[in-house]
């Protein structure tokens, strides 16, 4: 049972700009911090030192319950988790969120969202949000991929036709992830399921000459460093935006649902294909959070997806930001 009063004890705009976000922003408690889509939900936009963070809104996955959803965890051990976190158990919320950071003059997209409905029919709205929020999509000069999930990039083709959204624009990935994906006898070797998206990738992306592949952890834009955080796919990245003492992790997929693995970071999804790693790599990276003290974003925490982390027994606690 998660204490929800205990966490709303440290909740507080000093707290906040403790943890580098812009204290207009409220903390609220678990219990109020419903996924599901509503008004003031399109973008919502916060700073990390002089990075300004806009968050946009795509949709949400409805997901139904599936015994096969977490691999050593059941059902009803995986309602339980979103009851506590004051969540629906009707189904598995995943909302998703892509964040767009201005630095300086350049605008830098960290993935792509799923292309208006080719990866849900009720994930179509990235592209108004964006509109709603000022930027112009021709205007992004880099996107950060964290990794080939169809959720993350599918955002980058259209549909049906493959053909770029942002031929401008560069493209991060690193060559761990690229390579696995688009190897020579890949799509044989990828289960039924994956198939089609490893064809696609295969299809589309090495005809792309604006790939930048990136080995090691490096700084792939001003301020913002590549953190190998592997387990959910071979080459999955996280993103460490730092400016002035400030910082955000950008964690992506590590941690996608943190009602769910924040108490039980040792659960393993279907999608994390490398269970074990992807286990490992989420304590280490929550753990590099809490140390360093600084905020998290993820792609599928609840919108506008940035909060901070603390130790809760044998697991993690969440608190989430909202507008
Ligand atoms: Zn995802």
């Amino acid at each position: 049972m998660l204490d929800l009063s205990r966490r709303d004890v440290i909740v507080g705009a000093a707290l906040a700009a403790a943890f580098g976000i812009n204290s207009r922003l409220a903390i609220v408690a678990p219990a109020l911090a419903q996924p599901a889509p509503g008004p003031g939900m399109g973008f919502h936009r916060y700073t990390v030192g002089s990075v300004d963070v806009t968050a946009l809104y795509d949709g949400i996955w409805r997901k139904p319950h599936d015994p096969a959803f977490i691999r050593n965890a059941s059902i009803e051990d995986t309602k339980a988790a979103l009851a506590a976190a004051g969540m629906t158990t009707d189904y598995v919320p995943i909302p998703l969120t892509v964040v767009v950071l201005k630095v300086g003059d350049n605008l830098i997209m960290i993935d792509s969202g799923s292309g208006v409905g080719q990866w849900q029919s009720t994930a179509v709205s990235l592209p108004a949000n964006m509109k709603a929020a000022g930027i112009d999509p021709a205007a992004i000069g880099t996107i950060l991929i964290s990794h080939f999930h169809p959720d993350h990039i599918f955002g980058l083709m259209e549909r049906g036709a493959n053909a770029p959204i942002y031929p401008n624009a560069e493209l991060v990935v690193s060559a761990p992830e690229y390579r696995w994906w688009t190897e020579p006898g890949r799509v044989e070797k990828l289960p039924d399921e994956r198939k089609p998206l490893g064809a696609r990738i295969q299809a589309v992306f090495p005809t792309w000459k604006n790939f930048t592949l990136v080995d090691g952890e490096k700084e792939v834009a001003a301020g913002v460093r590549l953190v190998n955080a592997p387990g959910h796919t071979p080459g999955h990245s996280a993103f460490l935006v730092s400016s002035g003492n400030e910082q955000l992790m950008i964690s992506n997929d590590t941690a996608y649902v943190p009602a769910l693995l924040a108490p039980h970071p040792e659960w393993q999804g279907t999608y994390d294909q490398d269970g074990p790693l992807a286990a490992e790599t989420r304590r280490k990276l929550i753990d590099r959070v809490i140390a360093d003290r600084i905020a998290i974003c993820g792609a599928h925490f609840p919108f506008p997806g940035a909060g901070t982390f603390s130790k809760d027994g044998s697991g993690y606690a969440f608190t989430p930001v909202q507008a």
